[in-house]
């Protein structure tokens, strides 16, 4: 049998459950398909939300990123209202290659983990595996391993799996450290180390320090990255040497070739949308690309 819903979402990542709620929150019949892979970027992301931390000035995102500042109160009350706390903290300092500490106003972080799952409440959230898409009958027929769905829409949201459906998007590793019983400090970045941000924020489940990053689809933690990670704790947070590992977490940043998120309609697939390829920066562009597949949706644009 096959089930029909109005819209599906493909991943119930940062931007897959964002989407999700966004358009539930405008009258959408919404239904999340999310495979929970291993390597998922909203499980290992740190949730800042800075753009000159970024150093998306000058860059083609900047206009998006500093849109996503500015949306992020809002939604994040929204997401609240679910009674799952997303703890976005205004604040973070930048150490200047000269020595001296910068912050630009209306920069802060957030919980990626919690953000997921304050959006997931109120959703239907169905664990599949979606294995191919195709038009069927002036929608799309979704083939999973936990059966067939067919949607008037689908939005293609799977991160850096994408790629399996026809659109140019790939993993990029990522690995940080949470540490537990370490002194609390604000979000924070050092000085670049080997061409790679260094970064620390305390976090309700603790002491997060990001981050490496290396184009490859392994999702297993390695000593190489954890010696570097240790090293940035070091540089970052004064007495943080004796802290415990609570997790080392890796995550595949989905990323394009030039950078950019692919946001729009499927180049060959009719009736779906793409969300997809947002790289470093998930969290902070999230709440741009919900309003923007919310605005395609309500257009019914389908091919
Ligand atoms: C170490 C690290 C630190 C980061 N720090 C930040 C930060 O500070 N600020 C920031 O803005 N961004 C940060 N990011 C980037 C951010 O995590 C990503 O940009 C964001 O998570 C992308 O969201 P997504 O939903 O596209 O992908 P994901 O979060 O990876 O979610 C994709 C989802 O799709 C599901 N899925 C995949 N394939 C299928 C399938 N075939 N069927 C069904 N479901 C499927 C997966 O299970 C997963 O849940 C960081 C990433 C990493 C790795």
């Amino acid at each position: 049998m096959t089930r029909a819903r109005e819209v599906i979402v493909v991943g119930g990542g940062l931007i897959g459950s964002l989407v999700a709620f966004t358009l539930r929150r405008a009258g959408a019949d919404v239904l999340v398909l999310d495979a929970d892979r291993p390597g998922a970027a909203w499980r290992a992301a740190a949730g800042l939300l800075t753009p000159d931390g970024e150093r998306l000035r000058g860059t083609p995102l900047h206009a998006d990123a500093l849109e996503g500042l500015r949306r992020w109160p809002a939604l994040a009350a929204a997401l609240e209202r679910s009674g799952v706390p997303v703890h976005l903290r205004p604040g973070v300092t930048r150490v200047q290659p000269g020595g001296g500490v910068a912050c630009t106003p209306g920069e802060g972080s957030l919980h990626p983990p919690s953000v997921v799952r304050a959006a997931r409440q109120g959703l239907e959230v169905v664990a599949a595996h979606v294995q191919s898409l195709g038009p069927s009958g002036g929608g799309v027929r979704v083939r999973t391993d936990a059966g067939d769905w067919f949607a008037g829409q689908v939005v293609l949201a799977a991160g850096a799996w994408s790629g399996a459906f026809g659109v140019g998007v790939g993993p990029q590793q990522g690995q940080a450290l949470l540490l537990r019983g370490a002194p609390g400090v604000g979000a924070r970045y050092g000085p670049p180390a080997r061409g790679f941000s260094r970064y620390a924020l305390s976090r309700p489940d603790g002491l997060y320090v990001g981050a490496t990053s290396r184009d490859t689809w392994a999702t297993t933690p390695d000593a190489h990255a954890a010696r570097w990670l240790r090293g940035a704790a070091r540089t970052l947070v004064a007495d943080a040497d004796g802290a415990e590992v609570a997790a080392h977490l890796v995550g595949l940043r989905p990323v394009t070739p030039n950078g950019l998120p692919l946001v729009g309609l499927h180049p060959t697939l009719p009736g779906v949308l793409v969300a997809a390829g947002h790289g470093r920066h998930g969290a902070l562009l999230a709440p741009v690309t919900a309003a923007r597949v919310l605005a395609l949706a309500e257009r019914g644009v389908s091919a």
